[in-house]
């Protein structure tokens, strides 16, 4: 068996991995690490979320970070807020053996002064989202002529979220001698025009198949017309009391709509979507985390980020247009080792959307 010291890494962070519970390197991990370590060529990985991938670029970057250095050295980039503050968490949790060492997170929707004085006391990492990073950029609060890596986490769903001219500003301002860690899901035109453009010759590195479902999901579907829809929802949760899953849902009107009907109807359930306050979006989110809430219904934009590993379901209310939106929807659940059932609800003239997922995730 492969142990985390087998990778390279100090014991300062050995340690804290110990504390965390973390046993073994999981696949992505495994191949990361040594690779970042020994080498300073780019890399491109194919990896979904829940595989361990905060942990696969993290650790060999706070194993090679100059902590004497109060400079930052890496910029993360994440897609939302909410994976942002998750990322810069677990950095904490790694490094808490590492003296002198800072990672701050920067988001939008919060007091940017707030930030400023955080990135002034100096960090060595910095997670930030797309918007507000370039905004520090502007404001030359944010200097990233040190960088000496760039971690651009979930590179598909930035772009998906529009994000593309932001990143190529922030990889216009590094330098060129940084070494770029590109993790994505998937790996469409765009994402492969980054790659293309601002990496040079990068290592590829695969962690399980292409686009392919976690084996530790199954998946089911249910074929109803559209007016059973919600009954057909509604039977799902009732033959699975002890359910704790997202509910996906196409646009944020539904989402209300659908988290509107289950609370009439008695379940614990509500919503998430863009249209409520960041202040509303938390407090949902703690509550669901927390469990105090079993369901929750959800817009693919407003989960993302959203860090439970032990959901028991995921359910498609509708099916979604992109099939990579279906890959990371039903690998929300299956996580850390858990198993998990993603279900479809179908109506007969969506049954062609099927056969693409079956081909995709092999099942
Ligand atoms: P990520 O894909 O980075 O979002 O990680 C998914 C979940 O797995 C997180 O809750 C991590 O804390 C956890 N995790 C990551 N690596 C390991 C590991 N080697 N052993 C146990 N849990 C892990």
């Amino acid at each position: 068996m492969t142990t985390f010291k087998d990778l390279g890494l100090k014991s300062e962070i050995i340690k804290a991995l110990n504390d965390l519970g973390y046993e073994k390197p999981t696949e992505i991990q495994e191949k990361a690490i040594p690779q970042v370590i020994a080498s300073d060529q780019d890399l491109k990985a194919f990896a979904q979320t829940g595989t361990g991938k905060t942990a696969a670029f993290s650790l060999p970057i706070l194993e090679k970070i100059n902590l004497d250095n109060q400079s930052v050295q890496a910029i993360i980039l994440s897609p939302t807020r909410e994976l942002a503050i998750q990322i810069a968490r677990n950095i904490e949790e790694f490094s808490t053996h590492l003296k002198g060492f800072k990672v701050a997170a920067v988001y939008g929707g919060s007091d940017i002064n707030g930030q400023i004085r955080k990135l002034n006391k100096g960090v060595q990492i910095v997670v930030g989202t797309p918007g507000r990073t370039v905004d520090l950029i502007k404001r030359r609060k944010l200097h990233l002529d040190n960088v000496e890596w760039l971690v651009l986490d979930e590179a598909d769903e930035m772009l998906n979220m529009g994000f593309k001219d932001e990143l190529d500003q922030v990889l216009e301002v590094t330098p060129e001698t940084k070494q770029t860690l590109l993790f994505s899901a998937t790996f469409p035109k765009e994402v492969d025009r980054i790659a293309r453009n601002y990496m040079h010759n990068p290592a590829q590195i695969d962690a399980g198949k292409r686009n392919s479902g976690s084996d530790n999901v199954t998946h089911e579907y249910y074929v109803v017309t559209d007016r059973n829809r919600y009954p057909a929802l509604k039977r799902i949760a009732d033959i699975n009391p002890d359910i704790y899953g997202i509910i996906f849902c196409r646009t944020r009107r539904e989402t209300q709509e659908v988290a509107d009907k289950l609370i009439q109807d008695g379940y614990s359930a509500d919503s998430l979507h863009g249209e409520l306050s960041q202040a509303q979006r938390d407090i949902v989110m703690q509550k669901f985390r927390k469990k105090t809430l079993q369901i929750l219904v959800a817009t693919d934009v407003a989960a993302r980020g959203l860090d439970v590993d032990s959901l028991t379901h995921v359910i498609n209310y509708k099916l979604p247009d992109q099939i990579e939106s279906y890959t990371h929807r039903s690998g929300r659940t299956g996580r850390a080792g858990s198993k998990g059932i993603s279900i479809a609800i179908v109506s007969p003239g969506e049954r062609r959307k099927l056969s693409p997922i079956e081909r995709i995730i092999g099942k």
